[in-house]
């Protein structure tokens, strides 16, 4: 990966699963414009880079956070699950679907209802079979009653509901929604994978799920957490339930803290307590190198005994589900 190919892929090549990263940025996504057309005194290395490169070759490029799951039953069907569709969803459609073969969304599931997680749901249309009259099959959206309520309120045409008289049809986004609870104990599934929530704190007011996901791999997806509640702790610790083979976590500053969200020290400081065979990091800003501080990760990593590595757009991970 470090030699600038990729889309190249980790992991076991002979299994039929895979995660692809669409996103593994901020809400701001990465480069900032602002840093590109008015450079501070110190110009940012990191956004600067992103011009000298095209996106599908630049790691430091980074859409809004995003996990695709291709999810090959035993019997040998594919599924794609998506989870979160944000600001920057049709961009990440049209790169990387294209590349990785992802020729359609089974699903969507949502972590939560902020704009880098919603704001791509109108376009969930472009990867949907054209009908005029929307005489389509819906896309099924997992989502928690709160993500529901806001979604009726930021996209009330994307709601089923009856056309009032003299209205006309206009083509949209079918989906059809189905509640999850915020709670380790209920778990849904989704195409024929099994999700349990991890209800997390994105800042001390509010709670986003991560998932866990995977028999055969066991997958643990936080994107958007400040705090663990003990309870959802537990449920992916070594310490706890059992050692999950993959931690998906958040990660936004490297020096600085936030309210919202984990920071470089306490996010290491979180997979040290969680202790996972791997962890990739996602979320961040233009704070982080690639190259740089990968190479500061495998030093941490072969220090604390866990491999940690900061995902990409792009990267495709092979395993059995
Ligand atoms: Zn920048
Ligand atoms: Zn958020």
């Amino acid at each position: 990966m470090e030699n600038g190919g990729y889309a190249e892929e980790h992991g076991d090549g002979s299994a039929r699963s895979s995660l692809v990263f669409l996103g593994t940025g901020c809400s701001s996504s990465v480069p900032y414009p602002t840093c590109l057309i008015r450079p501070s005194p110190s110009p940012c290395a990191v956004c600067i880079q992103s011009l000298s490169l095209p996106p599908e070759l630049n790691p430091n490029y980074r859409c809004n956070t995003s996990l695709l799951i291709d999810y090959c039953s035993d019997e040998c069907e594919h599924k794609y699950i998506i989870i979160d569709v944000g600001k920057t969803f049709r961009e990440q459609v049209l790169r990387w679907f294209t590349r990785h073969e992802i020729p359609q969304i089974d699903s969507v599931i949502l972590t939560h209802e902020h704009a880098d997680a919603i704001l791509g749901l109108d376009d969930i249309r472009l990867v949907q079979p054209f009908s005029p009259t929307n005489d389509i099959d819906p896309m099924p959206i997992y989502l928690t009653q709160h993500s529901m309520e806001s979604i009726a309120t930021k996209f009330p045409y994307l709601v089923p509901r009856k056309l009032k008289d003299g209205e006309e049809v206009r083509r949209v986004a079918q989906l059809e929604y189905r509640i999850i609870e915020s709670d380790c104990e209920k778990p849904f599934t989704v195409s024929g994978l099994q999700f349990t929530p991890l209800p997390v704190m994105h800042g001390e007011d509010y709670l986003s799920l991560g998932f866990l996901f995977g028999e055969k791999s066991r997958i643990a997806y936080i994107s958007d957490v400040s705090r663990f509640p003990e309870t959802t702790e537990y449920v992916i610790s070594k310490s706890g339930v059992g050692q999950v083979d993959l931690l998906i976590i958040d990660c936004l500053y490297k020096v600085r803290s936030h309210n919202t969200h984990l920071c470089f020290p306490q996010t290491l400081h979180a997979i040290k307590r969680i202790f996972p065979k791997r962890a990739l990091l996602v979320g961040m800003t233009h704070d982080f190198d690639h190259h740089e501080d990968n190479l500061v990760l495998a030093e941490w990593s072969r220090r604390e005994g866990i491999p940690v590595q900061l995902a990409h757009d792009g990267l495709k991970i092979r395993l059995d589900l």
